[in-house]
C-alpha cells in the first residue's frame, strides 16, 4: 500500500496517473502544480499549487505530509524540479517513479537539425529560413528577442511576455493538431522552418509530419538531461506498475 502519493504534474499524463491512483481504494493523491495556467482544470484527489521552495522545500514538504511515493510526471523541459525531486527524494528516502514520455525520433526524408538550448536555436535560425514557426512554448522567447530579421509566428497557449522579436505574429491554440491543419498552417504562413522542443508524445507531433511532407527544416531543441541514476517509467502503466512494485511489501 501506498497511502499517500505525491504526483509532480503540468502534464496530461500527470493527469492520468492521478486519476488511475486516486481510483484505488486506500491511496490518498496529491498533484502538485507550478502555477503557470490560470486555468489549470479539473484534478482528480488534491490539490496543491506553487514553489516548495527548492529540494529543501519538497523534502520539509514531503516529511509534512507523510508522503510514501513522489511520481515526478513533469514536463520533459522542467528540468528544476526534476532534479529537485530527486534530491527531496534522496534526502528523505521517499522512493520516486519518474515518468517521462519517449522524445521524438526522425524518420526518412526528415531535416531536423538538433540543438542543446533555445540560444543555439536561434543562433541558427538565421542560416536555415526568413520565416520561422516557433513552437517551444511561452517561456524562453527572449534567446531569439534579438533576433530582426526574420518573421516569427509563435504559437503558445497563452499570450507570450516581452521581450520578443521585432516581427512576430502570435498565436494562442492549445494542441492536439491535425497534420491537415499544421499543413494548411505552415502554407498559410509561407513558414519555411519549424522551432520545436523535443516534447514527444502525439498531441503536438502532427507539426514535424507536416514539416516533412513540405520538406522543411526543423530545429529540435534537445531536452535535458534527467538526474544521474534514474530510469524512466515511459507511459502511465508503466509508472503505476513501478509505483505497485514499490508497495510490495
Ligand atoms: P522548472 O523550470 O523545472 O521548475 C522551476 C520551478 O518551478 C521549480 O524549481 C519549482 O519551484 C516550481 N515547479 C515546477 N514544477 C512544479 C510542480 N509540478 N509543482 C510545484 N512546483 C513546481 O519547471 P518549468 O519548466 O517552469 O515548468 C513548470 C511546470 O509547467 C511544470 O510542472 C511542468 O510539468 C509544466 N510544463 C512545462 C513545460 C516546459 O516546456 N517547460 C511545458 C508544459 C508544461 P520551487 O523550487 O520553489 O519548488
Amino acid at each position: 500500500m501506498l497511502p499517500h502519493v505525491l504526483v509532480l504534474g503540468g502534464t496530461t499524463e500527470a493527469r492520468e496517473l492521478a486519476t488511475a491512483l486516486a481510483g484505488r481504494p486506500g491511496t490518498r493523491v496529491t498533484t502538485s502544480l507550478a502555477g503557470r495556467v490560470r486555468r489549470p482544470g479539473e484534478v482528480p484527489g488534491d490539490l496543491r499549487v506553487g514553489g516548495f521552495g527548492g529540494a529543501e522545500g519538497l523534502a520539509a514538504w514531503l516529511r509534512e505530509r507523510r508522503v510514501d511515493a513522489v511520481a515526478d510526471a513533469t514536463h520533459p523541459f522542467a528540468g528544476t524540479i526534476t532534479a529537485n525531486a530527486a534530491r527531496a527524494a534522496a534526502a528523505t528516502g521517499v522512493p520516486l517513479v519518474v515518468l517521462r514520455r519517449p522524445g521524438w525520433r526522425p524518420g526518412p526524408g526528415d531535416r531536423w537539425h538538433p540543438v542543446p538550448s533555445l540560444a543555439a536555436a536561434a543562433d541558427l535560425l538565421p542560416r536555415l529560413g526568413r520565416r520561422v514557426f516557433l513552437t517551444t512554448g511561452r517561456l524562453g522567447l527572449a534567446a531569439f528577442a534579438h533576433l530582426t530579421e526574420p518573421h516569427f509566428v509563435i504559437r503558445s497557449v497563452e499570450p507570450p511576455e516581452p521581450p520578443l522579436p521585432a516581427h512576430t505574429d502570435i498565436l494562442l491554440a492549445r494542441g492536439p493538431f491535425t497534420v491537415a491543419d499544421e499543413t494548411a498552417l505552415l502554407r498559410d504562413h509561407r513558414i519555411d522552418v519549424l522551432v520545436t522542443k523535443d516534447s514527444g508524445g502525439a498531441a503536438t507531433s502532427a507539426k514535424l509530419t507536416a514539416a516533412r511532407d513540405l520538406a522543411l527544416p526543423v530545429v529540435v531543441v534537445q531536452r535535458p538531461p534527467l538526474p544521474a541514476g534514474v530510469t524512466p517509467a515511459a507511459d502511465v502503466p508503466s509508472a503505476l506498475h513501478a509505483l505497485d512494485a514499490l508497495a510490495r511489501p
